[in-house]
């Protein structure tokens, strides 16, 4: 093959991570919503799914290693798995996104062929979570990953304007990935159990990547690149009629929020990156191509959530424009891959 397999939304925890997850589970995780029904169900697994996602998400060797062997994966793009440090307390999550940043660049550095890594932070406490992001890429890591709302607030919110502006002015792509929506967005989803990936995830992820386009972060920060997973959690199917609502709102004024200067779609075409973690679906992968362009979509599986060898399968099906850019061209050259 011309080009080597990348896949770009890979998850791992440490296990000081996940005993921490489950101390907050039982004490009733206050302020959070779906953690319990979420992940109980692999924290405390015994066999089956949850068993095994539990134990390859933390495992960074071998076992991993023979699983991208197996389905032809040459590297993954690794980052702290939801709903990551940021249901914690500010000084918990920085202190667990430290460590899992060294456990990462450990693993990074012990396997560079195969391994990259994406940085952890604790959005709650902003100024020291730009600090560490400067640390995360002396270690080596790549970018940053935030698992979407922090205790129900976005990126968007000014308290967190550090974030933004390291990720600019040091250059590291923002990865946006779901986790359970905060209490008042979760309640009607949650009545059918269409919280989870099959629905409610995405949903939540695209609100907050849309808070970030219309009240115009990109106007503040245009160099800012922000990463979706899951083909771009359903924004590009909308992206015509995001555009002309936008417009006819901007028009009558009605909305203070709605800040941003151009057409939401522009935004989305320059400053976003997307992945086709868990969504290797011929048809919805050729539409977002289409939509995004053969630069800007990458290809991934979501391990250890989705099964490697089937979205390696699904996806070798699918007649991309370009497979050396979805699957390796792209990721080089946003993550800054050797
Ligand atoms: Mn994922």
């Amino acid at each position: 093959m011309a080009y080597k397999k990348i896949a770009t939304e890979e998850a791992f925890a440490t296990p000081e991570l996940v005993e921490a997850w489950k101390v907050l589970i039982e004490d009733g995780a206050p302020g959070e919503a779906g953690l319990d029904h979420h992940f109980s169900r692999i924290l405390n697994a015994t066999g089956g799914w949850g068993a095994q996602v539990r134990d390859q998400v933390v495992d960074l060797g071998e076992v991993r290693l023979g699983i991208m062997d197996a389905a032809g994966v040459d590297m993954q793009v690794i980052a702290i798995t939801a709903p990551g440090v940021q249901v914690f307390d500010a000084e918990t999550g920085s202190a667990l996104a430290v460590q899992a940043n060294d456990v990462l660049a450990e693993a990074v550095r012990k396997h560079p062929d195969r391994f990259a890594g994406l940085g952890a932070i604790a959005p709650q406490a902003p100024k020291t979570a730009a600090k560490e992001m400067e640390r995360a890429k002396g270690l080596g890591l790549k970018g940053v990953m935030v698992n979407s709302h922090t205790k129900g607030e976005y990126l968007d919110a000014a308290s967190y304007r550090p974030i933004l502006e390291a990720a600019e002015a040091l250059d590291l792509p923002l990865y946006l990935h779901p986790r359970p929506a905060p209490p008042a967005m979760m309640a009607p989803m949650f009545e059918r159990h269409l919280d989870g990936a099959l629905w409610g995830f995405q949903t939540e992820t695209a609100v907050h990547a849309l808070r970030l386009i219309v009240t115009g972060v990109f106007d503040a920060f245009p160099r800012l690149r922000v990463v979706l997973g899951h083909l771009g959690e359903g924004v590009p199917f909308w992206l015509d009629r995001i555009d002309r609502l936008y417009a006819r709102g901007r028009k009558g004024g009605a909305y203070p929020h709605w800040r941003a200067t151009r057409r939401p779609s522009e935004y989305f075409l320059e400053n976003f990156w997307l992945s086709s973690s868990g969504h290797n679906w011929d048809p919805a992968v050729r539409f977002v191509e289409e939509v995004v362009g053969e630069d800007r979509l990458m290809f991934a599986v979501d391990y250890p959530y989705d099964d490697s060898m089937e979205q390696t399968q699904q996806a070798a099906a699918i007649a991309v424009k370009n497979p050396e850019k979805f699957y390796e061209r792209n990721a080089r050259n946003l993550f800054d891959l050797a």
